[in-house]
């Protein structure tokens, strides 16, 4: 097969050899690790330099705003991972957040009159620009349960203006899944445009452009740079005019940057991506195994488990179920608040991806002030534990739950 990565590696590399490399440019100074660029402008040799980088005639950074070298080695690491053993390219843009990655994305996609098809379960964040933001712009979220293709066909039939089909797989807080390449399929039918949140599975789990899906965005926050030291998003596209252009002109003017230092954690964090992955994954599946069956567990929601929902679609698409889940205890917000205040080695707090285990409890944090029926919609009960499993040795995550599960 045809490989197309951005810096070209020696041989047909496996996927922890492009994590450590892609990317990477010799440095010019010799620099082992690619430099922190701590730099706003760049010189120009000449009035004639200047103006040939600012025509596009000839390569270049102008301003960090646009483009940074430190934020290159980054961009283009995560496309060659997002596509590893596909004959197609892509054109990553590294933005300040997951959000702002987003934002750009639909911003530059959507105009006054089209339409949102997405699904439920959306990153908090992702949901409230969709059904707050975008409306004051014309634009409507239309929200349906997608895990049923049939109901997404039926609605980009009845609907010409819904444009974009804006999917999150897997997503909390029950991990649920959409087939991918089902819902691309019927996409491309209608001539709509696809775009999936990658930010659970990494490129190494689950590859959507390999369905065809046109565009990803992440959270590089979470498992990319893996140690919880830096606010980070990307957003890919195989378009690579469409990315290189209008797009990169919509992000450069929006601001949306990342910044230096934070390129220079993501792509340190993103070298031991497959080591630390392959942790995460037959950790998580040890603990869904103990949390199963558990007395005090009602029910563990983990795609990797024969009884959820999605589990075959998750067979299917993802080269392993991931590191996220979820449980229900038995005992509601008072046991919720109790198991989390014993935990000893896990630690409480929101988001995900590090290194170390971290447990939630949304009924008593993230959702503690919203409604009950609009947390019922998500799939937030008051006993239901987020949970993201973390590289310490298995036997220790689990001697942590068990002596906090005791009554
Ligand atoms: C965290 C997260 C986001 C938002 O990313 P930020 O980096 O916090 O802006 C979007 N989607 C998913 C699935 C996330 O977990």
């Amino acid at each position: 097969m045809k490989k197309k990565l951005p810096t070209a590696l020696p041989f047909q590399s496996g996927r922890g050899t492009v994590a450590v490399h892609g990317g990477h440019k010799k440095d010019p100074l010799y620099a082992h690790q690619v430099p922190i660029y701590a730099s706003s402008t760049y010189v120009f040799d000449s009035a004639e330099q200047g103006m040939r980088r600012f025509a596009g005639e000839e390569e270049g950074y102008i301003y960090s705003r646009w483009g940074n070298p430190t934020m290159t080695e980054a961009e283009e690491k995560i496309a060659a991972l997002e596509t590893f053993g596909l004959d197609t390219e892509a054109k990553g843009i590294l933005h300040a957040s997951g959000m702002a990655a987003i934002s750009t994305l639909l911003l530059a996609q959507l105009k006054p009159g089209d339409k949102v098809l997405s699904h439920y379960s959306l990153y908090g964040g992702t949901n409230e620009l969709l059904s707050k933001v975008l409306p004051r712009l014309q634009i409507e979220p239309v929200i349906a349960d997608l895990r049923n293709p049939a109901i997404a066909e039926e609605m980009l039939k009845k609907d010409k203006s819904i444009r974009l089909l804006y999917l999150e797989t897997p997503a909390n807080p029950t991990i649920q899944c959409v087939d991918l390449e089902v819902l691309a399929e019927i996409a491309r039918k209608y001539g709509v445009i696809t775009a999936v949140d990658n930010t659970f599975a990494t490129p190494f789990l689950q590859q959507p452009f390999r369905y065809g899906i046109d565009f990803i965005v992440h959270s590089t926050t979470k498992f990319l740079n893996g140690h919880g030291t830096a606010i980070g998003g990307i957003l890919l596209g195989r378009d690579t005019e469409f990315m290189n252009g209008p797009c990169t002109k919509l992000h450069r003017m929006l601001g949306g940057n990342a910044n230096p230092f934070d390129a220079f954690l993501l792509i340190q964090g993103m070298k031991t991506l497959e080591v630390r992955m392959e942790r995460h994954c037959s950790n998580a599946m040890e603990v869904a195994q103990f949390l199963n069956g558990h007395p005090a567990v009602a029910k563990v929601n983990y795609t990797g488990l024969p009884a959820h929902p999605d589990y075959a679609v998750a067979q299917k698409q993802m080269r392993h179920p991931g590191a996220m889940l979820s449980f229900e205890l038995n005992g509601g917000l008072e046991a919720g608040i109790r198991f989390m205040n014993k935990l000893q080695l896990c630690v409480r707090t929101v988001s995900l991806g590090t290194c170390d285990t971290l447990l939630s409890h949304p009924a008593s944090m993230t959702h503690y002030s919203v409604p009950r029926e609009e947390k019922e919609k998500y799939g937030i009960t008051d006993g239901l534990i987020r949970m993201n499993v973390g590289i310490e040795n298995a036997p220790d995550i689990i001697a942590d739950l068990e002596q906090a599960l005791l009554s």
